[in-house]
């Protein structure tokens, strides 16, 4: 087993985000695999290096450890993404001669007016299909205007299904939403779908464990698995923590973020029995260390149902 924890570093790394990484590692730990962290920083004017830095520390910090990653190397590296655009750029290749992909040169603010009301889980907006038959007088006139294209691919009319090992049996037509998605964007920088394929499949990933906001990107990066001719990884989509207002918490919030914790004197065993306890591995939010918990982890135990974190148990946390 080949697992990862894949932070992109925009944010304060927070409780939903080390939750996730927690239940990675032990989905990994627990099977006597390999850990990877894979630094998202695909979006260089996002991310902040310092931002990195931080989250191997309060990674490490949690009592979480890795075999291979941007700090200590390995065979798959380079672990940062801002370091792999070669390896994007063949695996456009290898699709374009495919024929998977097509140019588009609607802009933002076309796509904002043309857009219907949004669908999908996370309710994105539906590309239309304007450019997916231009003909070349008609591409040759937008680039003419100046526009640079982005690279979108073909999402063929099918329902997709798979096995999650926590969301069970999932399936749905990604021509539905988003329809055809971007794999390069127009100002240059390769998108979250075509990168997170290519380093998974490089890396040699075969469980990819992550927050259930990504569960409608999967049909998705399977239909690319399915195009270079890679196998998919199994994958478990956590649900994610939820506030008492039920919305999930948001990494730019700020508050409930590690170095807020960390502040307040918060001790990394009462944090991880806090995780543990929200995600149904202790019976109460007990200090442990995570290797405590390995001997009973079960990945197909792990419940179904957004975890609601209580202001009282917050507030019996962060004191
Ligand atoms: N980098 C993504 C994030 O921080 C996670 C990608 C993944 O696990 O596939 O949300």
């Amino acid at each position: 087993m080949r697992g990862r924890f894949a932070p992109s570093p925009t944010g304060q790394m927070h409780i939903g985000n080390a939750r996730t990484a927690l239940l990675a590692w032990l989905q990994v730990r627990s099977a006597g695999g390999t850990m990877l962290l894979r630094m998202e920083d695909i979006d260089t004017a996002r991310s902040r290096p310092h931002l990195a830095d931080q989250i191997l520390t309060e990674m490490a910090w949690l009592g979480l450890d890795w075999d291979e990653g941007p700090d200590r190397g390995g065979p798959a590296g380079p672990y940062r993404q801002s370091e792999r655009s070669d390896w994007y750029r063949t695996v456009i290749s290898r699709l374009e001669e495919a024929g998977c992909l097509y140019r588009c040169y609607c802009s933002r603010s076309e796509l904002n007016r043309l857009a219907s009301a949004p669908h999908g889980l996370t309710g994105e907006t539906v590309y239309p299909g304007t450019c997916r038959s231009l003909t070349p007088a008609e591409a040759a006139l937008r680039k003419a205007a100046g526009r640079e294209p982005a690279l979108r691919f073909r999402v063929p009319e099918e329902t997709i299904a798979f096995d999650d090992l926590v969301a069970g049996r999932v399936a749905f037509n990604p021509a539905d939403a988003p329809g055809d998605f971007v794999i390069f964007r127009a100002d240059g920088v390769f998108a979250y779908q075509l990168a997170v394929v290519a380093d998974d499949a490089a890396m040699g990933i075969t469980h990819v464990l992550r927050g259930d906001d990504l569960l409608d990107s999967t049909p998705r990066q399977i239909l690319l698995y399915r195009a270079l001719g890679w196998t998919p990884p199994v994958w478990a989509h956590v649900p994610l923590l939820v506030g008492p207002d039920g919305r999930r918490f948001a990494k730019r919030e700020g508050a409930l973020s590690l170095a807020w914790l960390r502040g307040r004197g918060v001790r990394p065993e009462a944090l991880v029995g806090f995780l543990a306890f929200l995600s149904g591995l202790l019976p109460s939010p007990e200090p442990v260390r995570p290797t405590d918990l390995i001997a009973a982890f079960d990945v197909g135990k792990l419940p179904r149902a957004a975890a609601r974190v209580e202001p009282a148990l917050l507030e019996a946390l962060a004191g």
